[in-house]
């Protein structure tokens, strides 16, 4: 009998999930894995912490080569997924043309930088990727980089503010909408994030965007440049540098259209199955239950692509084996959660902040932290939590564990 193959594509957290849940329920066969990262992933999640000075490089990735090598997985890193032919069963590869049995889509989403202006001799920092946070971590290393811009206001462009503000960087953030954190936050808590963050010094330029850079020859400045940023309400200024976040966009350009069913990403059954059978989607690509809504969303954090990578191993193993899947691999559905933390300033959100006629909000100051909570009849269906004290964060991590599993056990 002919060896199987299960082809992984991505190499990052739900990718290598994939790979220990194939292992750990019995497959013994071929794992190809096709990343264009490295063979030993790093987290995403600390690129940011790297570039801020609070990691080492080394720290930034979760598993070490040994671990990796024990899954005994074929890994070609450094290697683009250019084209699945999902009929033919085949990868086509800038290293060549591969067949697989099962297939594994985990290649996850970059920042979006749509709505920055093309500038000629300049692009602008992003924050995804290890060679990502060396860039920034390089550009704040010169006493000649003073001045930032950080243009986005989620999750991602506050990292980078973050990274940007510990580096001792002056900096600016720019967003389009009236308020900072806008998918993740109801006024009251952005506007006390926005409040802290004035408070360690960073500008903040809300509902408003960047019109036009441009490039002014300066031999005395960083890169012998200056940029010249003109904003959509008329404002002038100059920066050395700009990061931009607008935004996250799953990866998928190598799937030809109308091949596999795509909404914003690859909608997923409860087994991480696509719309064709072999083909399995895990992680930022996969729109899967988001169990607040009841629909399939992407939810875009590590915790989900760690579970939807081991949920798609796992059905793989058992159907490779001719074995039905058991209930119990399913991926029960998730809600979103989200921990930033900028200099003092911890911001802590789960469940939904949509609101309609049958949800409620209520506001609460306690102990240096306020609190938003959003109810649906006697249930909880989302809170924010901003605390702005050092010394209350312990007291602010409890809580938000709380009020996250209290979210999460009603939905049971
Ligand atoms: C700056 C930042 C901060 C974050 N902070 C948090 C946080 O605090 N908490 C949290 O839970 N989540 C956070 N996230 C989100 C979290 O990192 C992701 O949800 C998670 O890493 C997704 O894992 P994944 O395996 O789907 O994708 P990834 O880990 O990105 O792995 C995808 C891999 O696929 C590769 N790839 C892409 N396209 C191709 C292709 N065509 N061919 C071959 N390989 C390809 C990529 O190079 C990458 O190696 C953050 C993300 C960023 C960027």
């Amino acid at each position: 009998m002919t060896q199987q193959t299960v082809a992984i594509v991505g190499f990052g957290t739900a990718g290598v999930n994939a790979a220990i849940a194939l292992r750990n329920n019995g497959y013994e066969g071929k794992i190809l894995a096709v990343t264009d990262g490295p063979a030993v992933p790093y987290s995403p999640i600390l690129t940011s912490y790297y570039a801020g000075g609070q990691k080492t490089y080394e720290e930034c990735f979760p598993w070490t080569e040994a671990e990796i090598d024990s899954l005994n997985v074929e890994i070609l890193g450094g290697c683009t997924v250019e084209a699945i032919d999902v009929a033919a069963h085949t990868l086509r590869t800038t290293s060549g043309e591969f067949a697989y049995d099962k297939c594994v889509i985990a290649t996850g989403s970059n920042p979006v930088t749509r709505g920055f202006p093309q500038v000629e001799g300049f692009e602008p920092l992003v924050m995804r990727s290890m060679d990502d946070a060396q860039a920034l971590k390089d550009a704040a290393a010169d006493p000649a980089c003073k001045r930032v811009l950080v243009s986005g206001a989620s999750m991602v462009a506050l990292k980078t503010l973050e990274a940007c503000v510990l580096r001792g960087l002056d900096v600016t953030l720019v967003g389009m909408m009236p308020h900072v954190l806008d998918m993740n936050a109801l006024p009251a808590a952005a506007e006390r994030f926005e409040r802290g963050l004035e408070a360690m010094g960073v500008s903040l330029k809300l509902g408003t965007t960047i019109a036009g850079v441009k490039v002014i020859a300066d031999d005395q400045a960083y890169c012998g440049r200056q940029l010249e940023v003109t904003f959509a309400n008329g404002d002038v200024e100059l920066f050395d540098h700009v990061s931009v976040a607008h935004g996250m966009r799953s990866n998928l350009d190598f799937i030809p259209a109308g091949d596999l069913e795509i909404d914003r990403a690859l909608l997923v059954d409860e087994f991480m199955r696509t719309s064709n059978p072999d083909v399995y989607a895990a992680g930022d690509v996969a729109q899967a239950l988001e169990l607040i809504s009841g629909q399939r969303r992407i939810v875009g954090i590590w915790k989900n692509a760690a579970l939807q990578g081991a949920c798609a191993g796992s059905a793989i193993a058992y159907e490779l084996a001719g074995l039905p899947v058991p209930a119990s691999c399913a991926f029960a559905g998730s809600i979103s959660t989200n921990t930033i933390v900028v200099g003092d300033l911890l911001f802590i959100s789960a469940g939904t902040i949509e609101l309609n006629d049958d949800r409620r909000v209520e506001v609460c100051e306690k102990l240096g932290m306020l609190a938003v909570y959003i109810y649906e009849g006697e249930r909880l269906v989302g809170f924010n939590q901003v605390c702005d004290n050092p010394e209350d964060r312990r007291l602010a991590y409890d809580a938000g564990g709380m009020l996250t599993l209290r979210i999460e056990r009603a939905l049971k």
